[in-house]
């Protein structure tokens, strides 16, 4: 059977001519009218989820395609528009202000944070999640994420806006747990710290109290360094790495796309300002590869590949790599030469549990 095709629309931030109907936030604006909002939003509650960054973090999304975003569903006739992130008031410094914006910003948790939903999971450590009920409760659910590289799974998109972005901490700290790699055993190390010297990404850390370790999986590029050069054979490779992870986030992310009928979602990620880590480092990096545009569908399975598919590794600027980083010596996607993480793992994953398609067709907004 010949696999169904995903539509999905692509604004190149290329320019053509020197003139403002030709540039990246024109071009948005044309791809806003091929999602057809005045047949999909009139009437209704909209909520769009965004990540607002933090401390001195810039190369979140601009406000400015926020705003026109936000004027699209106004004119469409959208009842109600409101904007979340956890922490509404870290966003303010970035420009994602009421005032200009247009719209109502809140947590996605509630006033009080505490206007949740859960709901079952049952994945190891991922017995439930949590959903932030502003974000539970839209009519119409927009997932509108910054693209960037991510230690834990490789990269960050929709899918991470959601899994990590509409849940409270203690769903993340159970995702979190699932992160993994190493078989460490606690009774055979005698704390002689060769482990932590071997470590090119510092992902060893020292347990001063019980002169033990333990692991930082999002620095691990499961490199086996410290498997090798242990004196006690206290440190194996496990069988599973950031998979586990990587399914939770699926999961938890198809548990919440299924409140939602599928014409009342949609998916943007923005891809300028790509960098190495997620924005909620609060902290910004150089870009990794230059600026690259927008992509944007109904599904988020095809939006999310079509994204990563666009990040190149011959594209590389190496300036967006810390000192002393370059690309591992394997094969794959740019984030896993950098993490060594698959980030299509993920993706993979929401398709098995939630649907979509990996196959996509790219209509280019001109
Ligand atoms: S190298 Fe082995 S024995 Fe030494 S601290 Fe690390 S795990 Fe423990
Ligand atoms: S596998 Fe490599 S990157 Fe991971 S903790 Fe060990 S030495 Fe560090």
């Amino acid at each position: 059977m010949k696999k169904s095709r995903s539509t999905v629309f692509f604004a190149d931030i290329a320019v053509e001519k020197m003139e403002k109907n030709s540039t990246l936030p024109a071009k948005f604006g044309r791809m806003l009218k091929e999602f057809k909002f005045a047949d999909r939003v009139k009437d209704k509650q909209v909520g769009i989820k965004m990540h607002f960054g933090g401390g001195l973090g810039y190369t979140t999304i601009h406000p400015l395609f926020v705003k026109i975003l936000v004027d699209a569903l106004k004119e469409a006739g959208a009842k109600k528009i409101k904007i979340m992130d956890n922490d509404p008031a870290s966003g303010v410094v970035r420009g994602y202000t009421t005032e200009i914006l247009g719209c109502n910003i809140v947590s996605t948790f509630g006033s009080t944070g505490k206007y949740l939903y859960k709901e079952k999971i049952g994945f190891k450590t991922l017995d439930y999640a949590e959903f932030g009920g502003e974000a539970a409760d839209c009519d119409f659910f927009i997932d509108l994420s910054h693209i960037k590289g991510h230690g834990d799974c490789g990269f960050g998109g929709a899918l991470k806006n959601i899994a990590m972005g509409v849940v409270p901490s203690s769903t993340r700290g159970k995702i979190h747990r699932l992160e993994g790699g190493l078989d460490y055993e606690e009774d055979k190390c005698n704390g002689c710290q060769r482990c932590i010297g071997s470590c090119p990404n510092g992902a060893i850390l020292e347990e001063k109290e019980k002169k033990k370790v333990r692991f930082f999986y999002h620095h691990c590029t499961y490199c086996q360094h410290c498997v090798m050069v242990c004196p006690k054979k206290a440190i194996k490779m496990s069988k599973r790495k950031f998979e586990d992870f990587s399914k939770g986030m699926a999961l938890v992310t198809a548990k919440f796309l299924k409140r939602f009928a599928p014409e009342n979602l949609l998916f943007i990620n923005i891809l300028t300002n790509i960098t190495i880590y997620c924005d909620c480092w609060n902290m910004s990096t150089a870009s990794l590869v230059p600026d690259i545009g927008i992509v944007g569908g109904s599904d988020i399975v095809a939006v999310e590949t079509a994204s990563l598919d666009l990040v190149k590794t011959e594209n590389l600027i190496k300036q967006g790599l810390p000192k002393g980083r370059d690309l591992l010596n394997i094969k794959g996607h740019l984030f896993e030469k950098i993490h060594g993480k698959d980030p299509y793992v993920m993706v993979k994953e929401l398709q098995k549990c939630y649907g979509g398609s990996s196959s996509y067709e790219m209509k280019e907004v001109k």
